[in-house]
């Protein structure tokens, strides 16, 4: 270790769990961290401070103002400059962090991509937020044999669990049938205050950071749930599930790895948007398109993604790897129909 870095990480090389091996090993761990937003956001930052080597950002929106109350890794600019939030969140980690390598993915996570996606990478931050992508998660942890840290917040409230696939009961263990759309709370249909998603992140970031030093006893195996109105903390064993297992942790079945559940439009938690598929399993050439949308829009144009006001109220961002975002409405029908009249 440098003295530069010596200097730096000090006070945390002073706690007895870290210590100087401690820290050369944050340095050569690499973290996916799936979703960027108000817990993915707050869990990343933490790890890009304490001089965590890699940290893969996966993400397949962009920044809006309704996110600036919750989403760390954002600011005012980064809604005016539109960039994407994998890009823009792994910007703001390197302005902390130079040491820290980014590799930012713009893409929805997916049975296809999900392998390639989450292969190679020491443990896997659940930023996510729907049910949907973390069983898929869940199965790819699972097959893949790495360690993946459940977060969810919503309200008030918040919950973190630790999988170690092998050792610790898994999402299925604990939710063996994924409950019935709607049921579920939303940050759509019960709001969240912001220090819900900070303390969910702080807790997942303290998690990653045992599990790269070697050292889950302290909470692996349980559950922690907490409510900041109530003031309430409560911290679940789930070691009886794992004494059992499911079938996925057992590694015999991945019905969403495999394609046999899930596939449908997933909702954009959050936000005055539907996402379309609009070119399945294809990238799409954005400088072509841009040219094609010049006459009929204000369009914008990067590597990463296009950007068209095409109707009042109506802007359109299309992702180089096929998927477009409709903000305006929450219509499935009406983006399905803006997408086949623009692309
Ligand atoms: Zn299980």
């Amino acid at each position: 270790m440098t003295m530069h870095d010596a200097l730096r990480y000090s006070r945390q090389i002073r706690f007895p769990p870290v210590g100087p091996e401690g820290q050369a090993r944050l340095a050569a761990g690499r973290v996916a961290v799936l979703g960027c937003g108000a817990v993915g956001g707050a869990a990343a930052m933490p790890l890009a401070r304490a001089g965590v080597g890699l940290l893969r950002l996966i993400d397949r929106d962009l920044p809006e103002a309704s996110n600036l109350p919750r989403q760390i890794c954002f600011a005012e600019a980064d809604v005016a400059e539109g960039l994407p939030k994998a890009v823009a969140a792994g910007r703001h980690l390197q302005r902390i962090n130079s040491a820290l390598v980014v590799e930012p993915h713009v893409v929805d996570l997916t049975a296809a991509n999900a392998l390639d996606l989450l292969d190679g990478v020491d443990v896997i931050v659940d930023g996510t937020d729907n049910l949907e992508a973390r069983y898929l998660l869940n199965e790819v942890a699972c097959r893949l044999g790495i360690p993946w840290v459940h977060g969810g917040a919503v309200g008030s409230e918040g919950r973190v669990l630790t999988v170690i696939p092998g050792q610790t009961a898994c999402l299925r263990c604990l939710v063996p049938e994924p409950p019935a759309v709607g049921v579920l709370p939303t940050c759509d249909t019960a709001g969240i205050i912001g220090p819900a998603a900070m303390v969910v992140g702080g807790v997942q970031a303290a998690e990653v950071i045992k599990v790269l030093l070697g050292q889950v006893e302290a909470t692996a195996g349980r559950m922690l749930a907490f409510d900041l109105w109530a003031g309430q903390w409560r911290s679940v064993d789930l070691a009886p599930l794992a004494a059992t297992g499911c079938p996925t942790c057992r590694g015999q079945d991945f019905p969403w790895l495999e394609g046999r559940l899930g596939g449908g439009t997933t909702p954009l938690c959050g936000r005055e948007a539907v996402q379309v598929m609009a070119a399945s399993g294809g990238s799409i050439d954005l400088a072509g398109l841009a040219e094609r949308l010049a006459g009929v829009a204000e369009v914008s144009v990067n590597r990463w993604m296009l950007r068209a006001r095409v109707e009042p109220g109506i802007e359109l961002s299309v992702f180089a790897d096929g998927r477009a975002i409709v903000a305006g409405t929450r219509d499935e029908a009406r983006g399905r129909a803006i997408v086949a009249r623009y692309l």
